[in-house]
């Protein structure tokens, strides 16, 4: 059975380690020092290196650690990213055979164009398109294009964990909770993610099943009379608006 480490990097990034028989599968590296010490302290063998999007705080590490392993680099086929030696669509499948993981891409674009996340063995890889109470910022797609990637995501079982690139959550619910402040969900959530916090435990994973409770952004259906829009897509819209101007 495998399992997955969060190796802080950067401001606030989560570089997540699937590890399993001493051998590792690394996502989104975009540092390599802190992931070579964790490499060198725990005796493992990195096997592959997956990315979801060009963005260099989820790709700086790459060049480093391939200066040490040589090892694949998986990420999207509409993206430039460094050393990357296979290119994925949507439904393809990235088969790490010695640690018996597969894993299938998800085509998400929105925070950037050629976006995609990872799925397989009910863990979901996703970048920075799905946060814990939120979801990226759109900085190349349109928002509609944003919207159809988080139905798809959100469409994934509900006990799918949630394995975002960034420590956004407390933040992120502080907005849920001004869009839905008696949401008993998003208060209970807020209380968990400042005691882990308290502790330095990541508040990831989340799962899907749990972000419909508390995300604002998968409950478009629900929040559609609230924020006086008439249909999902420009309610995500609104929300998504509020929340480039919120602090
Ligand atoms: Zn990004």
């Amino acid at each position: 059975m495998s399992r997955v480490i969060a190796i802080p990097a950067l401001q606030d990034n989560y570089i997540w380690i699937v590890e399993q028989n001493n051998q590792a599968v690394v996502v989104d590296p975009g540092e390599s020092k802190p992931v070579l010490d964790y490499l060198r302290n725990n005796k493992i063998q990195p096997v592959a290196i997956l990315i979801t999007h060009h963005h260099l705080d989820h790709t700086g590490g790459i060049g480093e650690l391939l200066s040490q392993f040589n090892i694949p680099v998986y990420g999207p086929a509409k993206e430039v990213i460094p050393h990357q030696t296979h290119r994925l669509f949507e439904k393809n499948l990235v088969h790490i055979a010695s640690m018996n993981l597969t894993y299938q891409v998800i085509e998400c674009p929105g925070h950037t164009l050629g976006h995609i996340a990872f799925y397989g063995h009910r863990q979901l890889f996703c970048g920075d398109t799905l946060f814990s109470g939120g979801c990226g910022r759109i900085f190349e797609g349109t928002h509609a294009q944003m919207y159809e990637s988080l139905t798809k995501l959100s469409a994934l079982p509900d006990d799918t964990q949630i394995f975002a690139a960034h420590e956004y959550t407390l933040s992120n619910l502080a907005f849920a909770h001004e869009i839905e402040p008696n949401n008993q969900c998003i208060q209970s959530a807020i209380t968990k993610a400042k005691l882990n916090l308290s502790k330095h435990i990541p508040t990831l994973p989340s799962t899907i099943g749990r972000e419909k409770t508390i995300n604002p952004f998968l409950r478009c259906q629900t929040l559609k009379s609230q924020m006086g829009t008439e249909d999902e897509p420009s309610t995500f819209s609104r929300l998504r608006e509020k929340k480039d101007s919120f602090r």
